[in-house]
């Protein structure tokens, strides 16, 4: 039997096990949907406004029509970060900021590929010009792992690997110390929090690279800051950053 009918066959037995529904509102999904947004209703997938407007550069940040067109905004002007630009779906608020979260749970795995092939799609260009050489994830901490917590950064950056059809370096980052979770902590806090958790297995893979690194949210950059100084320490050469949403504060 060809593929496509087993296809066919499978998901219409699945669709009646699990009706569909909307990945955000949880009401039921039509059929004729467009597939580029097959497990979100119309309504919700228009919420999320999802533009083709980078935001600024340095961070990621949507800074609405009216900002001064600056290489660094008003959210990062203070920083200096390891990695060069950021790239991202939209600010962390409302809609997006519920998919973030949906997006840690494994039984989502599938709405969060969706977001990754958005964020892939609307920004192909930009990803094009960065000349990637290879994606690595934000890592987990053994002991996180161990207790069976499901790295949203790693699913995402293994699923934009097959997008830019570039390897993912799963082990290449390690995380070797347990941190107190950023999000908890004070944001003049959080740099130290990480600065000294980050390592790396093997520096030969990324002598010299353009890498890709990807984490589900980026708020004050401490995180990825931290990981980009021992990336460039083992000799990368330069960091790009894509996230599904940028955390302002
Ligand atoms: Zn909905
Ligand atoms: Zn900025």
């Amino acid at each position: 039997m060809p593929t496509h009918f087993v296809k066919q066959f499978t998901d219409a037995a699945l669709d009646l096990v699990y009706p569909p529904s909307c990945g955000l509102c949880h009401g039921s999904l039509d059929h004729h949907d467009s597939s580029d947004h097959r497990l979100l209703c119309d309504e919700c997938f228009q919420k999320l406004d999802l533009t083709e407007d980078r935001g600024c550069p340095s961070c990621g940040a949507k800074l609405g029509p009216f900002a001064p067109q600056t290489p660094k905004c008003v959210h990062c002007r203070n920083d200096r970060f390891a990695f060069r630009e950021v790239v991202s779906l939209g600010n962390y608020q409302v809609e997006l900021k519920t998919v973030c979260l949906q997006c840690k749970e494994v039984h989502a795995h599938h709405l969060m590929q969706q977001f990754c092939d958005f964020l892939f799609r609307r920004h192909q260009d930009l990803f094009e010009s960065w000349k990637i050489d290879c994606v690595i994830c934000v890592p987990q901490h053994w002991r996180k792992r161990f207790w069976g917590s499901y790295n949203t950064s790693a699913e995402l950056a293994e699923r934009m690997g097959q997008n830019l059809n570039k390897p993912f370096l799963r082990q290449l980052l390690s995380k070797k110390q347990h941190t107190s979770d950023q999000a908890r902590l004070l944001p003049s806090h959080r740099r130290e929090n990480v600065k000294n958790a980050f390592g790396i297995t093997s520096g030969r893979l990324i002598q010299g690279r353009r890498i890709l690194l990807i984490d589900d949210v980026l708020t004050t950059g401490s995180t990825a800051d931290a990981c980009g100084r021992v990336l460039k320490k083992a000799g990368a050469d330069e960091i790009f950053v894509a996230v599904l949403a940028r955390g302002l504060g």
